[in-house]
């Protein structure tokens, strides 16, 4: 239906309604204007009430994504070296015509397991992820992907302690008297959370920031404490002990709704308010006041981050934060208990994949580099890339890189944008963006599921995930008569299959609402997913799977050589490395005044920052928004961001969390220097 005026063009526009299924908690319902068959202007709808018709800058300028220099247009395989981009136009039938050989071939010679597939949230929708591609390397056999470069160490620890129990929502963090954000800056990523949080303290809640940075929201906090990254864990520990310790445990609800709380205890014990403050380099006063306001504060919420999980500690940090509520007696009220990831909270079990996961070799996505230059039984020989852009995203790049650049290696991107992976490919495929094609854009931070049309028809030759693993499923024998064949086929199929009445009320374009209702209220409207339906404070198999056992610190790998311990939080740029490629200023590194007097710095000089895996060159931003002794880069850079083409992944080793095989972006350690006086 035309809603607005002619632009000058002429003819008239269109707005067409969709929903963002982009790694983001919001799962924003989008109005997306379209002009003679190009997007003109991208923004929120109202149809979601969180979204409320606003959405990020970063979507909104999603179009210089779909129609920018970088966006594939057609199929083409290589024809320079590796890593220097040239590529020959082909057509689609040689491009898969030319993988189902490879498939087939390294199938023959080493094994289906010398496959890996590789991906990650370039897109979260339902049919971008595990499904025609599921249905591929299941069926043909190749090795599997362990996806831990996010949200794996809080995903073990709330499985483990709540079986994923749904969470807070937004919609009730106005209810609350005390908020605790830990780990996470709202206003970069799932930015629908702030006027929530900022309508709480309008009616009087607290607001307590542990962030080593000095956000926008941690400078009108009542409290912030800016720990030393990767401490979380002890300052956690220290309140749960003094809540134990001076009366303020909810020894009614432990005993009737957890095990385990003893042995919490136990090993909170040894961490007094002094000692978790000199550990984390923070105010002991500042970290008492906290406990005493968590303590004695109803309804009091934690908004449990993933800043806190990238370390050593990570899978015990969420474990201690997200016990908290249990201790302190923070359930069985609107705006009370805890909020993490909400992506569970469907329970859609996918039956429509149709081949169970076979036992094949699990590669951690963590080690990738590993994977490329050093596995042998067998030797990954052909790599699939979709959904991601390792070259920057994961660990250890220098190695990454060295793996990628194999002349041996068969690499495949199938991809949107020419990305940094995208250079080193034997074979290009474009895939369409969401704007292209349809999707199910799942909510993780509210409790919401929309369907995503097509608002515009692909850009050049780009097709679907589930075209294209469906063709390529075809093409080896693996698809069945009976089950769907391409993208519409898929959604429908995939509708009505939803569980509950989720694909009437998207039939109907109304959101569906889940069994418990969107806002449900913990251990009233929903309770544990566990065995006993109890929280579950110390589990064995945790306990017995990291490295010195639950709820215990290791300690910092700082050296004399690299003292700085640097992060890489989520920008307003990118979502993960998606917009990665559109021109941005300079990348600037955040260091406080202290460390950049103590290197005789000063705001705006190109510095370098280094260590033995690798170094980045960069500008200095010098500020007192960080504490001493961390520096900050923003994740998701591309090469091109910086001077030397490498990203902060190329300091940071490939080690694994404590818990959940995540990666450990915030334990690189590095020192910075003037590249003038390099
Ligand atoms: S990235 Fe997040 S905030 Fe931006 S449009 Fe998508 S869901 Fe909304």
């Amino acid at each position: 239906m035309p809603t607005r005026a002619e632009p000058s063009l002429g003819g008239p526009a269109s707005t067409v309604e969709t929903a963002c299924p982009l790694d983001c908690p919001d799962a924003c319902s989008l109005a997306v204007t379209v002009h003679h068959g190009k997007v003109i202007k991208i923004d929120g709808s109202q149809k979601n009430p969180v979204t409320e018709g606003y959405i990020c800058a970063k979507v909104r300028k999603f179009g210089d994504r779909v129609y920018g220099p970088d966006r594939l247009l057609h199929p083409a395989v290589r024809k320079g070296r590796k890593g220097e981009g040239q590529f020959k136009r082909v057509s689609w039938d040689e491009a898969l015509e030319l993988i189902v050989d490879r498939f087939q071939r390294a199938k023959r010679e080493t094994g289906a397991a010398s496959i890996l597939p590789y991906s990650y949230g370039g897109s979260n929708g339902l049919l971008t992820q595990d499904n025609f591609d599921a249905q591929l390397w299941r069926r043909f056999g190749t090795s599997r992907l362990a996806r831990t470069v996010c949200a794996a160490p809080t995903g073990a620890a709330n499985m483990a302690l709540y079986g994923k129990m749904p969470s807070v929502v937004y919609q009730d963090y106005p209810e609350a008297k005390l908020i605790i954000l830990w780990g996470v800056n709202p206003s970069a990523s799932g930015i629908h959370l702030v006027p929530f949080v900022r309508e709480a303290q309008t009616r009087g809640a607290k607001l307590v920031v542990i962030d080593p940075r000095s956000t926008a929201l941690a400078r009108s906090a009542d409290l912030h404490l800016p720990v030393k990254p990767g401490t979380d864990v002890a300052v956690a520990l220290a309140i749960h002990r003094y809540l134990f310790s001076n009366g303020y445990a909810d020894e009614a609800f432990l005993r009737e709704h957890t095990t385990g709380a003893d042995r919490l205890r136990e090993r909170a014990e040894p961490w007094t308010i002094a000692r978790a403050a000199e550990l984390a380099g923070v105010d002991a006063a500042t970290l008492e006041q906290i406990a005493e306001l968590y303590a004695t504060t109803s309804p009091a919420l934690v908004r449990c981050g993933w800043g806190l999980e990238r370390n050593r500690n990570g899978g015990n940090a969420a474990m201690a934060v997200l016990a908290l509520p249990a201790v302190g007696g923070k359930f069985g009220v609107r705006g009370g208990g805890y909020s993490m990831s909400n992506s569970a909270s469907w329970n859609i079990e996918r039956p429509w994949i149709g081949t169970p996961e076979p036992d094949t070799r699990l590669v951690n996505m963590n080690h990738l580099g590993r994977a490329l230059t050093e596995y042998d039984d067998p030797p990954v020989n052909v790599l699939f890339v979709y959904n991601c852009n390792p070259a920057v995203t994961v660990p250890d790049q220098t190695r990454v890189l060295r793996g990628l650049a194999r002349e041996d290696l068969f690499t495949v991107v199938f991809e949107q944008v020419m990305t940094d992976t995208a250079l080193y490919a034997d074979v290009v495929l474009p895939n369409t963006t969401f704007l292209e094609g349809y999707d199910f854009a799942k909510a993780y931070g509210p409790i919401h599921l929309d369907l995503g049309r097509p608002v515009i028809d692909a850009v050049g030759e780009a097709r679907s995930n589930a075209d294209v693993f469906g063709e390529l499923c075809a093409r080896l024998g693996l698809l069945r008569e009976d089950e769907p064949n391409g993208e519409l086929d898929l959604m429908l199929h995939v509708l009505d299959r939803l569980p509950g009445a989720i694909g009437s009320d998207l039939r109907a374009g109304t959101l569906p609402a889940p069994p418990f209702g969107t806002a449900p209220v913990q251990f009233v409207d929903v309770f544990p997913n566990t065995a006993d339906r109890k929280v579950d404070l110390f589990p064995a198999s945790l306990d017995a799977s990291a490295p010195m056992g639950l709820y215990r610190f290791q300690p910092d790998p700082a050296t004399d050589r690299y003292p700085l311990a640097l992060i890489s939080p989520a920008s307003e740029k990118t979502i993960s490395s998606t917009l990665g490629e559109l021109p941005r200023p300079d990348v600037k590194l955040l260091m406080n005044p202290d460390d950049a007097s103590d290197r005789g710095l000063a705001d705006g000089d190109q510095v370098r920052m280094f260590n033995d895996l690798g170094e980045v060159h960069c500008t200095v931003n010098v500020a007192p928004a960080i504490r001493r002794g961390t520096v900050s880069l923003p994740k998701g850079l591309w090469r091109r961001s910086t001077r030397n083409n490498t990203t902060g992944t190329a300091l940071v080793s490939d080690a694994l969390t404590d818990l959940g095989g995540g990666a450990c972006f915030n334990d690189a350690r590095v020192q910075v220097a003037s590249l003038a006086t390099a």
